[in-house]
């Protein structure tokens, strides 16, 4: 069966970690906030003992030596941190916290006037949520918060950050209803047929987002967040009107000029195909140099994503631009159509296996076989260990083997899936160099980033194996750090 089919694709060859170094990672303290920690050197080769058969990446085991040698993967996270994540995956992981925690979330995220259960204007309620969920996921509510939380992940060895702006409207099916989140309403005058208020308003923030930003960062951007004058020209397939067309080559320009790469978020489904069309001609436009710098999302969950990717992989062939793909499995399955999703959760999981891995070898479809493979950046935002390090691994087995391949980044959400980032960062090989991992962020007011937070709560709610696995870990290295204050072997 094609990788590019939802059938389980063959993962990539075993290989073997042997640390080259055992120089461990400093922690962090606002004192080396300013210099990146060294990651321990792993030389990464495939095993002399394999066959030709395929191995899950979670069977990639490393080397007996390896074992005492390596620091553990969360030994980076700096105390307040890490107390802070286990926390929340304490919350998280267990359904007698996490309930009612998501019940309050959902209420408070319900638009009311009356100050006493407005988060932003309950100093109480702020303070609370400010210092749990709000910080876990989020990078800030002003510029000085949001540049320390971008120091700070550079310095725990991230590539860079992927940083959002908070707004956005999520569609439910299933009422049929839309909600603008973070989206004020407009007062009659402040609204023309040429102007639109809340248009300006996200082109602004948006603007402001690009300011924090360096070269290595990514600008994630939910176009929905526009208001409802972009998201009923979605709903429609049509273009959005020309005020946002504009703002968007304005940012899209002004990210050029600062070597800052922008993610199109993928949306309710509703909006989705005016998303991607939008976005496809930023590529046209942006990615002619042989780089993406504008990339899409395409949602493995979704059973059109494979017809989707082969449309745009023919447009990047025939037109000469390089296909950003910024795959992810889908994060409105509560909200959107079931009967477009995959039926179950191991089909996803092929899907989005397949179409990484196929990436990764050029061969998606026809392209790659029947036809030329077009120029294509990658970018795989997961949390999924199984999924990045198999990609990691079928990557840097390519790389070694001179077989074609294609640009490779990761990204993981802030405050989620440490573990998987920081084993990832691990990964370091000297020939081949270290896997480009980002974490992602949003930024805005508490107000603003609540519906994220509830999405947060709710992915965490839905993945029960990954959150036990999360704090487990999380627990396992607080009691490694007590063992080591009162002088017990670690
Ligand atoms: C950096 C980053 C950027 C992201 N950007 C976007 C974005 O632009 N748009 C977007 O939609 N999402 C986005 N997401 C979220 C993403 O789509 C997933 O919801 C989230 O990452 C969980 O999936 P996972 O790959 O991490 O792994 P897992 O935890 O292994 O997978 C969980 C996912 O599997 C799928 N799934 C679960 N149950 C079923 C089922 N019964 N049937 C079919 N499928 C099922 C769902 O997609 C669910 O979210 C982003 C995630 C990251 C890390």
């Amino acid at each position: 069966m094609s990788l590019f089919t939802a059938g389980k694709p063959a993962l990539p060859r075993v290989v073997v970690l042997t640390p080259t170094s055992t120089r461990s990672r400093r922690s962090i303290s606002s004192s080396t906030l300013n210099s990146k920690p060294k990651t321990p050197r792993v030389e990464v080769r495939s095993s002399s003992t394999t066959t030709s058969a395929t191995l899950p990446a979670s069977e990639i085991k490393p080397a007996p030596e390896a074992l005492t040698a390596t620091p553990p993967a969360l030994s980076v996270l700096p105390t307040p941190v890490l107390l802070r994540s286990l926390l929340i995956a304490t919350i998280s992981s267990k359904p007698y916290l996490l309930l009612p925690s998501l019940s309050a979330l959902s209420f408070l995220c319900k638009p009311r006037s009356g100050p006493l259960l407005n988060v932003d204007r309950n100093p109480i309620l702020h303070s609370i949520l400010k210092a749990t969920f709000y910080k876990q996921f989020c990078a800030g509510e002003t510029h000085d918060e949001v540049r320390r939380t971008v120091r700070q992940l550079s310095d725990m060895g991230f590539q860079g950050t992927i940083m959002t702006y908070a707004k956005e409207t999520v569609f439910d099916a299933k009422t049929k209803t839309q909600v603008g989140l973070g989206i004020e309403d407009v007062k009659d005058g402040a609204q023309n047929a040429e102007f639109c208020a809340q248009i300006e308003a996200w082109r602004k923030g948006t603007v402001e987002t690009i300011d924090l930003l360096g070269n290595e960062d990514y600008l994630a951007l939910k176009l929905t967040g526009a208001g409802p004058s972009v998201t009923s020209a979605f709903n429609t397939g049509s273009l959005p009107p020309p005020q946002m067309l504009s703002a968007l080559d304005e940012i899209a320009s002004k990210c050029a000029a600062r070597g800052v790469r922008i993610l199109v978020d993928a949306e309710s489904h509703h909006f989705l195909s005016g998303i991607l069309r939008v976005t496809l001609d930023l590529m046209r436009k942006f990615n002619k140099d042989g780089h993406a710098r504008i990339y899409n999302t395409y949602q493995a969950y979704l059973k059109s994503t494979p017809a989707t990717i082969a449309s745009h992989l023919q447009a990047a062939s025939d037109e000469g631009f390089t296909l950003g793909l910024k795959l992810v499995r889908g994060a409105y399955i509560a909200s959107d159509e079931r009967s477009l999703i995959h039926d179950t959760k191991a089909d996803t999981d092929n899907a989005y296996n397949g179409i990484a891995q196929g990436a990764l070898r050029q061969e998606l479809g026809a392209f790659g076989k029947d036809k030329p493979f077009p120029s294509v950046n990658l970018f795989l935002a997961s949390h999924n260990k199984d999924s990045v390090m198999g990609a990691h691994a079928l990557h840097q087995q390519r790389v070694k083997d001179n077989l074609p391949t294609v640009p490779v980044g990761f990204g993981q959400l802030h405050g989620m899936s440490d573990e998987v980032s920081f084993s990832l960062l691990a990964l370091k090989s000297e020939d081949k160099g270290e896997p480009k991992v980002y974490k992602c962020s949003t930024w805005g007011g508490l107000g603003e980033c609540l519906a994220y937070l509830l999405r947060r709560a709710i992915e965490n709610r839905d993945a029960v194996g990954r959150t036990g696995d999360e704090f487990r870990a999380l627990k396992g290295e607080v009691a490694r750090r007590v063992r080591g204050v009162l002088g017990l072997r670690r």
